[in-house]
This record gives C-alpha cells, sequence and structure tokens, in this order.
C-alpha cells in the first residue's frame, strides 16, 4: 500500500484553516470523486475515501491535535487498510451538505447507505484506546494480556434494548424515517433542508417506557477484564485495532473499537531497531589479545561466541537471527554484539609497571593497517 498522503494536503488546506474552510474544501472533493459521478472509478472512489478521512480528522479538534503531535499513528487506528467505510462517510455528510442541497442530495446520490432516501442512523460505540507495557522478552514471543478496562456494555436488564418491556416504536416526529425536513424559502425560491430527527436522535425509533438502569440508552457502564492478543515483534508506538471490542453502542448499534497502543518498556541490556537488537558487551585485553570464548546474553538464553586473537576494540559480531520477530513478516532480525576493551579506570603502582615494561614490546606499539585507520570504514562496520 503507498504510504499515506498529509490530511492537510489531501484537502488543500493550510494547517491554521477554519473549521468553514475546511467544510469548503472537503465539499469540492467530495463532490468531484463522487462514486455517483465517477462510476466503477477505483481511483475516485480511493480520492473520495480520502478525502472523507482527512476531513473526519480535522474537523475534530480531538482527533486533529492528536494528528497534529503524531501524525498518521495518532489516528490511523480509527481507519482500517480500506480506509474509512462508505456508510460512515454517507453519514457524515448530513451536516456537510444539509444546508447546502437540501433534501435533493439524498436522491440526487444513490447506491450507497440504503439506496437512495432517507437514511436512518445506526448508532455506533465509540473507540476505546488502553495502554499496553511491553518488554521485548514479550515481544519476543508474543504475548497474551488480561487489562481491567471500565467500558459501555450493553445493558443487561433490557438487552441492550433500552426499553422496559423490551419493546420500541416508530418514532411519531420522523415517522421512522430518521430525518425530518424543512422547506424554506431563499433568494434561490425553495429549499429543502433535512437534518437528523432531533426527537429520536435520527434512529427512526423510540423507547416508549425507559429502562431504569440504563435510562433507555440501553448501555451501562462497566469494569471488565479483557484478554489481548499481542503479536511478536510489535513496537513501541504502534496501534493495534480490535474491531468491534470498544464501547457498547446505544441500543443494538455497532461497538466501537478497541485501540491498543503499544508501549514497549526499556530493556536492562538490549537496544533495539526495528527488528534488531544491540548489545554492548566488555572483554579483557588478554581475552582480545589472546582470543578467547565469552558467553554473550540473547533473548533465548545464553550463547557462547569466539574471540578472535587481535580483535581490535569495537569489533562489531553479528548474531543472525538472534534479534526479534520481524512484525507481519517472516524471520528475525540480528542480534549485533560490539565488542569493547575495557580498559582501567585506576591503576596501582604495581600496575603500571607492568604496563611500563609491556609498552617497551614492539607488538605492544599502535601499528594499524590502512582498514584500521579509516575512520569511516569503522562505522560503516557497526552498520553493515
Ligand atoms: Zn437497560
Ligand atoms: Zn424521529
Amino acid at each position: 500500500m503507498a504510504a499515506k498522503r498529509d490530511y492537510y494536503e489531501v484537502l488543500g488546506v493550510g494547517k491554521n484553516a477554519t473549521p468553514e474552510e475546511l467544510k469548503k474544501a472537503y465539499r469540492k472533493l467530495a463532490l468531484q470523486y463522487h462514486p455517483d459521478r465517477n462510476p466503477g472509478d477505483k481511483e475516485a472512489e480511493e480520492k473520495f475515501k480520502e478525502a472523507a478521512e482527512a476531513y473526519d480528522v480535522l474537523s475534530n479538534p480531538e482527533k486533529k491535535a492528536r494528528y497534529d503531535q503524531y501524525g498518521h499513528a495518532g489516528v490511523d487506528g480509527a481507519y482500517g487498510q480500506g480506509g474509512m467505510d462508505m456508510n460512515d462517510i454517507f453519514s457524515q455528510f448530513g451536516s456537510i451538505f444539509g444546508d447546502l442541497f437540501g433534501g435533493g442530495f439524498r436522491t440526487g446520490f444513490t447506491g450507497f447507505g440504503g439506496g437512495g432516501g432517507a437514511t436512518r442512523r445506526v448508532l455506533r460505540g465509540t473507540n476505546l484506546r488502553i495502554k499496553v507495557k511491553l518488554g521485548l522478552e514479550e515481544i519476543d514471543s508474543g504475548c497474551e494480556k488480561k487489562i481491567k478496562v471500565s467500558k459501555y456494555v450493553p445493558c443487561k436488564t433490557c438487552n441492550g434494548t433500552g426499553s422496559r418491556d423490551g419493546k420500541t416504536e416508530v418514532c411519531p416526529h420522523c415517522h421512522g424515517t430518521g430525518v425530518v425536513t424543512e422547506t424554506k424559502r431563499t433568494m434561490l425560491g425553495m429549499m429543502q433542508t433535512q437534518s437528523a430527527c432531533p426527537h429520536c436522535g435520527g434512529e427512526g425509533r423510540v423507547v416508549k417506557d425507559k429502562c431504569h438502569d440504563c435510562h433507555g440508552d440501553g448501555i451501562v457502564k462497566s469494569d471488565e477484564i479483557i484478554t489481548i492478543k499481542i503479536p511478536a515483534g510489535v513496537q513501541d508506538g504502534m496501534q493495534l485495532a480490535m474491531q468491534g471490542q470498544g464501547n457498547a453502542a446505544p441500543r443494538g448499534g455497532i461497538a466501537g473499537d478497541l485501540i491498543v497502543l503499544v508501549e514497549e518498556q526499556e530493556h536492562e541490556v538490549f537496544e533495539r531497531q526495528d527488528a534488531n537488537l544491540y548489545y554492548n558487551a566488555f572483554i579483557t585485553f588478554s581475552e582480545a589479545a589472546q582470543g578467547a570464548s565469552v558467553e554473550i546474553p540473547t533473548l533465548g538464553g545464553k550463547v557462547k561466541i569466539k574471540i578472535e586473537p587481535g580483535t581490535p576494540s569495537g569489533r562489531v559480531v553479528r548474531l543472525r537471527g538472534k534479534g526479534l520477530p520481524v512484525f507481519n513478516g517472516y524471520g528475525r532480525g540480528d542480534l549485533l554484539v560490539c565488542l569493547n576493551v575495557w580498559v582501567p579506570k585506576s591503576l596501582t603502582k604495581e600496575e603500571k609497571k607492568m604496563l611500563d615494561e609491556l609498552q617497551k614490546h614492539d607488538n605492544f606499539k599502535p601499528n594499524p593497517t590502512k582498514q584500521e585507520r579509516g575512520f569511516f570504514d569503522k562505522m560503516k562496520e557497526m552498520f553493515n
């Protein structure tokens, strides 16, 4: 999938665009790329969805703030791979086009959201966001976390209907259509405007005898223990969306999503970059000069590595496949071990004497090869 475009770029507005400017920019794009005007045109549909998503985020102060701070990562969880759901886009139209097109709009654009005519609103539960702290060991293997969350669940007393007797009736105000139409005289002649019915909130049905436990909402707050499956290889800042695991919607609508934000805890000995791990090992001068076998920790337990005689400080040894699993991919990263020769920070008189003695020997006088003298080659060795 291509990289997502910047939302401001999509709408062609500046960061300080006013809500009116956003609306105007979105209207223009939505009309241009509307599926009814571009039948069968996949590219237009993508553009249409892209604009809807951009508007959905930038018109919402909370989402906009998250986007401004974190970019797509801050809001991604809310939209799947395929972008916004078409029904969501059309339900958003009421507030955008209502005043512009009036009643003509919905009949003029059919094919989605109930095939023309008035579309009754299906309520959607809000998304629930939680943070999960994970250690590298958990990320290495993937894990299951049980977490207590406070969320809206369907009311047991009324089975989520909001009604004491389980019955709802057609809204007398809008006769079940979920919308009210107003006809106004304007400079251009008679104009019809449509908006969600204030009596039933656009649902088209109302509860007559409200449930006492949920006051007719059909949902109640509850502390729930939920089990979250964390796939191996996740990274700090990733958001995992669990569909339908968020807050329940009032009166039997569609539940929101549970968005899990991954927070990686710092590891005691390893540093991480994508699937690779880095480890600083310290060896003695004697081990570096004479060669040795030393123990190195890995996430899967200790392993022995061989140190060649004459190993310079800073040499990097790559242990293939000892890194982390690649997220959503195949294989594992590597563990890169940097061998540092330990230099004493203080010396006794006796030690000084021994070192002075060693210095006199030819093998101890620096005599680097051309490769060792090169500064950047050394840096490259670290990253290759
Ligand atoms: Zn209830
Ligand atoms: Zn109504």
